[in-house]
């Protein structure tokens, strides 16, 4: 597609391909493997001479439809898709890295992606991680080791909304030596292209913005096409692939993703405006608020706030249970991305694994409360909480 196109309309169109039918909607291919026309066709299938699909383990139009269009709007040369986030944080990290390597990465990643990097698994296989307060460059720059590899963050974070300053962290990598590998699940491409801000590779959980309604999972790594192709290589042979279904799903997701994350951005700045204003409330942390400790830098490197608004009520878990359990509209559950608001305690759920210590040293009190914002009317969300409130 003219690369010159904007991103509403790389976000409807891009990487359609259409069938000799002429269908209109993206085509949903649910097959698993193709045919070739002789047994000289299937070999230069096979060993790539020829491009074209063979097999759904890593070849599928509708896959390849999400992954173009998903390319186009991170500004990637390429992209490749993957059954989860996690599938996706899996297949970089394998295909990068190997043992006796070493990850920097900022304190306030998803938690699953810490157990991920943690003894649990990549440390299982001699693969090392230190992890860095978020905003703290030179602890950063103090982290690295000679064997170095691939640096990692979130921004922002997780339930704190630290806004991390990719380019610096960027040159601070590069400087090592290093890869920046970017979650960009928070912002998604209409926010936040971390690529621009020289990230070499962007991740997603498709399963959150990117469907955005909370239907299917799904994940996707995009960048540069020597390092996209070495994720792709694991993929191929290891298979944590995205179903052409959920493709179709997520595709769909892309058209309205401009539309929804302005909507629900506009919606959490109102929110947290709104949450300021109650004397319950102690704290507000959103990067929209001017209150914010990085709005500067969050205004520079991202399109609005994003729609994740945390905030600490006065009093202890039990003032912060009581404005969960008198909600009647707002979704109580961890997950976040869809068009329905939803809140949670990290306290007692999303960081409830961690010990007391640990969970106080990185800031998430009892009285914590996160809202992933939604599309419902504003003044029914806050009417919601400020019951409990
Ligand atoms: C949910 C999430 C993931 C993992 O994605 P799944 O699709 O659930 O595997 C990774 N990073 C962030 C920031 C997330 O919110």
């Amino acid at each position: 597609m003219d690369e010159n196109y904007h991103l509403d309309t790389l976000a409807v169109r891009a990487g359609q391909e259409r069938s000799q039918f002429g269908e209109h909607s993206e085509a949903l291919y649910l097959t698993s493997s193709f045919v070739f026309t002789s047994a000289a066709h299937a070999a230069a299938r096979f060993s790539g001479a020829e491009e074209g699909m063979v097999y759904a383990r890593f070849t599928n139009p509708t896959v390849d439809m999400l992954q173009k269009r998903l390319a186009a709007l991170e500004g990637a040369e390429r992209c490749v898709a993957t059954a989860s986030g996690m599938a996706a944080i899996l297949a970089t990290t394998m295909a990068l890295l190997k043992a006796g390597d070493h990850i920097v990465a900022s304190n306030g990643i998803f938690g699953a992606t810490q157990q991920l990097f943690g003894g649990n698994i990549l440390g299982k296989f001699g693969i090392e991680t230190s992890l860095v307060a978020a905003t703290d460059l030179d602890a950063y720059r103090a982290a690295v080791k000679p064997n170095t590899k691939l640096f990692f963050i979130e921004t922002p974070s997780n339930p704190l909304t630290e806004v991390i300053d990719i380019a610096a962290v960027a040159e601070i990598a590069h400087a090592a030596g290093a890869l920046l590998v970017v979650d960009n699940c928070f912002c998604t491409p209409v926010l936040q292209r971390p690529l621009e801000f020289g990230a070499d590779l962007v991740i997603h959980s498709a399963t959150k913005y990117l469907d955005g309604q909370g239907r299917v999972l799904g994940g996707a790594v995009c960048g540069s096409n020597a390092l996209v192709e070495e994720v792709f290589k694991f993929l191929r042979t290891a298979g944590p692939t995205l179903s052409p279904f959920n493709a179709w799903v997520i595709l769909k997701g892309l058209e309205t993703l401009r539309l929804r994350m302005e909507a629900q951005s506009a919606n959490a700045l109102k929110l947290a405006q709104w949450l300021e204003a109650q004397p319950q409330v102690a704290r507000v942390f959103y990067p929209g608020l001017a209150s914010h400790p990085q709005h500067a830098l969050a205004m520079r490197q991202q399109k609005s706030g994003g729609a994740i608004v945390s905030f600490e009520v006065k009093g202890d878990r039990k003032a912060a249970w009581r404005v969960i359990d008198s909600t009647r509209l707002l979704s109580i559950t961890a997950n976040l991305g869809d068009t329905k608001t939803t809140i949670t305690h990290p306290a007692s759920t999303t960081h409830g694994r961690i010990t007391a210590e640990a969970r106080a040293a990185s800031g998430i009190t009892e009285g914590l409360l996160r809202v992933a914002v939604g599309l419902e009317d504003i003044g029914d969300i806050e009417a919601d909480l400020a019951r409990g409130l």
